[in-house]
């Protein structure tokens, strides 16, 4: 039985069809990631797997018990938790109190506490009191990342982590993958940068134009494959 699991997934809105048919899997301590172009449907991947946007009941499987007519709400109890894209911090609300949002809907034992969100990140304990907007694009990721950890998610989503930050920020937030896959999470990267979804990831999908048109293991693929999965010819 793998850990999470997508069978068939497909995805609307209205009438556009966003995706067709993806199978995906994921076993405990994996990470892989998702590539593919801009409109590919990588976020809205994302989205059906936390619940956000609904699919057939059986198109999503956690350990084999398919949640794909759960409730958002549900989901990020049973488990998975999303970081969106754009971060989409709460404005109003101080670093800490976006991280302590983030454990509201926590299952009950594991190992992420407020304090180890601070060991994670230490600059976010000395912010711990500032407004988001007063940080720096990655610190405002790493706050993303610390509240989707906050729910103990034994599938953490990350959709474009690194979208817009400098490569030393980048290295950064990387860097502290390690360490969530230790303390029990498997995870799933949308990540536009090819180089470093090859380097990070057990598994690579690529997606185009709501169709999976390539998945293996980096060390599998060519660079000839990948292109014409990425984008088309
Ligand atoms: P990006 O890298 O630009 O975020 P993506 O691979 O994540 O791309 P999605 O955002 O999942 O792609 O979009 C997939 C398709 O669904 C695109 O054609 C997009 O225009 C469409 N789409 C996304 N969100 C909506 C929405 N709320 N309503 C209608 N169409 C949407």
């Amino acid at each position: 039985m793998h850990l999470l699991e997508t069978n068939k997934l497909t995805a609307f809105y209205g009438d556009f069809q966003a995706l067709y048919g993806i199978d995906m899997l994921l076993d405990n301590g994996e990470t892989i990631a998702i590539i593919g172009a801009n409109g590919a449907g990588k976020s809205t991947f994302l989205k059906s797997v936390a619940g956000l946007i609904r699919g057939a009941a059986d198109s999503v499987l956690l350990d084999g018990t398919p949640i794909g007519a759960r409730p958002a709400a549900d989901i990020v109890k049973l488990g998975i938790a999303l970081v969106p894209e754009g971060r989409r911090l709460f404005p109003s609300l101080t670093v800490e109190e976006n991280l302590l949002i983030g454990g509201y809907g926590r299952k009950a034992a594991g190992p992420w506490t407020l304090d180890r969100v601070y060991s994670l990140f230490p600059i976010l304990r000395e912010r711990r009191s500032s407004a988001p907007s007063t940080l720096s694009g990655g610190q405002q990721q790493m706050v993303a990342i610390g509240r989707a950890l906050m729910s103990n998610p034994r599938v953490l989503l990350c959709d474009e982590i690194s979208l817009g930050l400098a490569p030393i920020v980048i290295a950064d937030i990387y860097a502290a993958l390690p360490q969530i896959k230790v303390e029990g999470s498997s995870v799933v990267l949308v990540e536009q940068d090819i180089v470093k979804a090859m380097k990070v990831a057990d598994r690579v999908y690529c997606f185009q134009e709501g169709r999976l048109s390539l998945a293996g293991p980096p060390r599998d693929l060519t660079r000839e494959q990948i292109h014409r999965a990425y984008f088309g010819s």
